[in-house]
């Protein structure tokens, strides 16, 4: 018995989704490399890495046979009290490549708790210090998830109207442009002299949830710098950026500035595991150390640094330092660049951005007019075989870094294929 489609209405519950306007959910059955696969074997490259974690592909058997290996060593422990060689070797690696000074690592479950526990850090270290600062400083637009402390410091979350008596008290900075550095500069100045602020929290250079809207590393250095000489922490959340997704491992290693803490989750695992890092500097960690027991950080979860999910993470750690990996990252990088100068002059494309693996278009037309333009698009790139979610106005790719050249090709004769489609409207 498969009818998929009726038993998952039955009992199941989809995130974000309003069940009464859209009860259906597709079934997948399985997935390899570029593509998934639903019941009647029909194929869709994913152009989003499934939310940007699947950056090696599905199923990669790299990542799978090391994940198979650790199954049958060491499934879970306790990680208070114990350690095991997975996290261990995870950390090694890690610090390896982590932008300079960050050499602590501490692990939660997604990208949100990861947000959480970079909050709570922050304001603990701060407190742990005899200095009560209260205030978080974020950008407008921002994402960081969808628990409480992720979703106060979300500028984006229009539907927080139950919750927002409950959240964080939170100072909010326009995203910085060529234009407005200065107003930016000077806001941020006066907030940091005005009020006692524990942190500054950003996604660097791309913020994924704002239809993947780009600002330049200068000027964040800029905020980050004015930050830290008022003993601010400067949070830089890599949860959607990091491992090799703007080109480069990091989306901070293009700054001049040091993040004093960084989160990590997503494609940390490759999408095989959830699992999140909440990682900082020693003098973070130092203001926890004391023979006091009430200094330390009394935050856990019960499966943190679960072994299977290391295990993943350090294979897709080795694999993001090959010379595969990386001529694939500059190969599609370079593509990217070369359809972004193909597709700006269509009269359908308003503008364009790429940066590493990830490319946006913003269509150049009044989305009111176009009622549910969403839905539409969707299922326009479905009925292509190809898996997107445009936001908004806003198409854009974050297609694994192992797609072939021709199945990259095939993304972008789709995006072309829809703007006919909406020029001939
Ligand atoms: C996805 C995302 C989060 C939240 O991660 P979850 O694993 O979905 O909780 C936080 N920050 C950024 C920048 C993200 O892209």
């Amino acid at each position: 018995m498969k009818n998929y489609k009726d038993r998952d209405k039955k009992h199941l519950w989809h995130p974000l989704t309003q069940h009464g306007l859209n009860p259906d959910h597709m079934p997948l059955v399985s997935a390899r490399g570029s593509y998934l696969y639903d019941e009647e074997g029909n194929s869709y490259i994913d152009g989003i890495s499934s939310w940007y974690t699947c950056m090696y592909g599905h199923c990669n058997p790299t990542i799978t046979s090391r994940v198979k290996q650790q199954l049958d060593q060491l499934d879970q422990i306790v990680f208070s009290g114990f350690t095991h060689p997975p996290a261990i070797e995870l950390s090694e690696k890690l610090v390896e490549i982590l932008p300079s000074g960050i050499n602590k690592i501490f692990f939660s479950d997604n990208g949100s708790t990861s947000v959480d526990v970079a909050i709570k850090m922050a304001l603990q270290y701060h407190f742990n210090r005899g200095e009560k600062r209260n205030k978080i400083v974020a950008f407008e637009n921002a994402f960081h998830g969808d628990t409480f402390g992720a979703m106060s410091v979300s500028g984006l979350s229009v539907y927080n109207g139950p919750f927002e008596d409950f959240l964080l008290e939170i100072e909010r900075i326009p995203v910085p442009n060529d234009h407005n550095i200065g107003e930016v500069e000077s806001r941020l100045k006066t907030i940091l002299q005005e009020e006692e602020v524990a942190a500054f929290i950003f996604e660097p250079l791309v913020q994924g949830a704002a239809a993947m809207h780009m600002y330049p590393a200068r000027h964040l250095d800029v905020l980050m710098n004015l930050v830290r000489s008022h003993g601010t922490l400067a949070i830089a959340d890599e949860v959607m950026t990091g491992f090799g997704k703007t080109g480069r491992n990091f989306a901070c290693d293009y700054l001049d500035e040091g993040p004093d803490i960084i989160c990590l989750s997503k494609s940390l695992t490759a999408g095989i595991a959830p699992m999140a890092l909440t990682c900082c500097t020693q003098n973070v960690f130092d203001a926890f150390y004391d023979k006091v027991v009430s200094k330390g950080f009394f935050h856990g979860h019960t499966y943190s640094a679960n072994p299977l999910a290391c295990a993943a993470a350090i294979a897709g750690m080795d694999l993001l330092a090959t010379d595969a990996i990386q001529d694939s990252i500059q190969r599609v990088s370079a593509r990217h660049l070369e359809f972004e100068a193909e597709v700006r002059e269509h009269p359908m494309v308003r503008s364009t951005r790429s940066l590493g693996v990830i490319f946006a278009l913003d269509l150049k037309l009044e989305t009111e007019r176009y009622g549910n333009l969403r839905d539409r698009l969707y299922k326009f790139f479905m009925d292509e075989g190809v898996f997107l979610r445009p936001l908004g106005n806003t198409i854009y790719l974050l297609p694994p870094f192992t797609i072939s050249t021709e199945e990259l090709t095939d993304l972008y004769t789709s995006v072309l294929n829809c703007l006919e489609m909406l020029n001939n409207d």
